[in-house]
């Protein structure tokens, strides 16, 4: 019994389903019976056939990819656990957040930022940015959307997904199509590591990702575990406010100023490694860094031994880029820990034998991937870090119309390089496809699912995505 549904249809790009059986608004009092009936008996069978390709995530990388499907005329269906585009920005970062690298590194495909930003747009700026992308180029995710599970049965990508919008009845749904692009980012889930004690602190303790202001920690003593990006910033925004921060900096860390020699430092690299190997532009950016902030290991942040370009690309460590952080630490405003050895009831205990009292505890611990979680393919993605197997710039595409968007460990640059890839690497089997659909025009193809299996009554596309580069 066919079991489609066009109700999602109302919330995704056109023209996204085949000419399914439907249940439509003007059915007559007949039709009604019917469906009811068939309501019934299908209670257990929610299964969505999806024309184009289906996207997992609706962040930039998702974005990112529908746009150029679309720009080719091919239509796809996003799929967002989320209530919103772009969740990581909206939800999930403190409100004084800017795009660390300049703008023209951070924009999508086929459309520039407006005039009249500024080099680093605020992350309201940018998600205005998005929501003017997403209508552009008419992209409707299904939101409330949250992919359970994922697999290939040998013909087509099966996505299982639970609804989460409140209002809805059914609460899986299983999307079928011939192409899966994995879109759910390097970012998905907050890291929060087993520190020894923490269960015995009777502070605040919150991960980076619900932490939005310095406001809520006026005066008070805050404990900033890492020393990233964003735990600097913290500590900063903390700062601002009047409260007490310290950081906890375990490791080694790469502290660059963020413009250098009147230009981005991230441009400058950029420029600098067309004319130089890695290695003496790492010289050049050390020995700026060094004239214009000092000897960072004084301040208890002592550099790794590989260069910061080196290092990232072996081990995807990004550079903190200073914005104001050091001058603070070096102010004393900021104090600087080692590891933590343990959490007491009121603090924490430090490797080097000091401990100090804290109110709070942010953890700017990072974020990891969570596709070994719900891919049940295992060829492309690493089951230990959630990212694809093969080095940049190859892991943008698996086996059997697999994609991966954004999982360059480049940012929003990666991002675009992977969707325009994937976009017309897809298009060569759509074109095929809809070559084959248009000799067989007086046999529309015509997809039977029942609950379990889906079977093709005439065959839609002879392409076989692994041949096709
Ligand atoms: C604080 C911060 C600042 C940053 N600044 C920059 C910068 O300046 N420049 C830059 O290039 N990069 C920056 N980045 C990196 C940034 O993460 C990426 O550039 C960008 O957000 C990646 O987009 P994405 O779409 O790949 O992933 P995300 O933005 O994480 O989007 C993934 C989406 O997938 C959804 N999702 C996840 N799992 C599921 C599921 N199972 N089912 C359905 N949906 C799912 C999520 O809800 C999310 O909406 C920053 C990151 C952080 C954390």
């Amino acid at each position: 019994m066919d079991c489609w549904r066009e109700s999602e249809g109302k919330r995704v790009h056109d023209p996204l389903f085949y000419h399914f059986p439907t249940t439509d608004n003007n059915n007559t009092d007949d039709d009604k019976d019917d469906d009811d009936k068939e309501s019934e008996s299908d209670s257990d069978c929610d299964c969505v056939a999806v024309e184009g390709p289906i996207i997992v995530g609706a962040g930039p990388s998702g974005l990112a990819a529908a746009a150029c499907l679309k720009e080719k005329g091919i239509p796809s269906l996003i799929l967002e656990r989320s209530d919103c585009i772009a969740s990581l920005w909206q939800r999930k970062t403190y409100d004084r957040l800017r795009l660390h690298l300049p703008k023209q590194f951070c924009q999508l495909p086929l459309m520039p930022f407006p005039c009249g930003l500024p080099a680093y747009p605020t992350k309201q700026q940018f998600v205005a940015y998005l929501e003017s992308y997403a209508a552009r180029f008419a992209i409707r995710p299904a939101f409330g959307v949250a992919v359970a599970d994922a697999s290939f049965d040998g013909q087509f990508w099966r996505v299982r997904a639970h609804c989460c919008r409140p209002a809805a009845g059914k609460k899986t749904r299983e999307y079928v199509g011939r192409w899966l692009v994995v879109a759910t980012g390097e970012n998905a889930e907050p890291v929060v590591p087993e520190i020894a004690g923490i269960g015995e602190f009777s502070g605040e303790v919150l991960h980076t990702s619900a932490y939005r202001s310095g406001e809520a920690y006026r005066r008070k003593r805050v404990l900033v575990v890492g020393c990233g990006n964003s735990g600097m910033e913290v500590c900063l925004d903390l700062c601002n406010h009047n409260a007490q921060p310290s950081v906890v900096v375990r490791d080694t860390v790469h502290v660059l100023p963020r413009e250098m020699l009147g230009s981005s430092t991230f441009g400058l690299s950029m420029w600098l490694l067309k004319w130089l190997p890695m290695r003496a532009v790492d010289r050049v950016l050390l020995l700026v860094a060094r004239l214009m902030l000092g000897d960072t290991a004084r301040l208890g942040l002592p550099r790794p031994r590989l260069g910061p370009l080196e290092l990232k690309s072996l081990s995807g460590k990004t550079p903190v880029l200073d914005v104001g952080t050091l001058a603070k630490i070096r102010s004393g405003d900021i104090k600087v820990f080692p590891a933590i050895r343990r959490f007491t009831e009121h603090g924490a205990e430090f490797v080097d034998g000091r401990s100090e009292d804290f109110d709070a505890v942010v953890l700017a611990t990072g974020y990891r991937s969570n596709v070994p979680s719900w891919l049940m393919e295992r060829e492309m993605f690493s089951e230990k870090d959630g990212l694809p197997k093969k080095p940049f710039p190859n892991g943008w595409k698996g086996q059997h119309g697999l994609y991966a968007v954004g999982f360059t460990k480049r940012g929003l640059l990666g991002t675009s390089m992977d969707a325009a890839r994937i976009a017309d690497d897809i298009e060569q089997c759509w074109k095929v496809q809809k070559a084959s659909q248009l000799v067989m025009s007086f046999s529309l193809p015509v997809i039977n699912v029942s609950a379990s299996n889906i079977t093709t009554t005439t065959t839609t596309s002879s392409c076989d995505h692994d041949h096709i580069r």
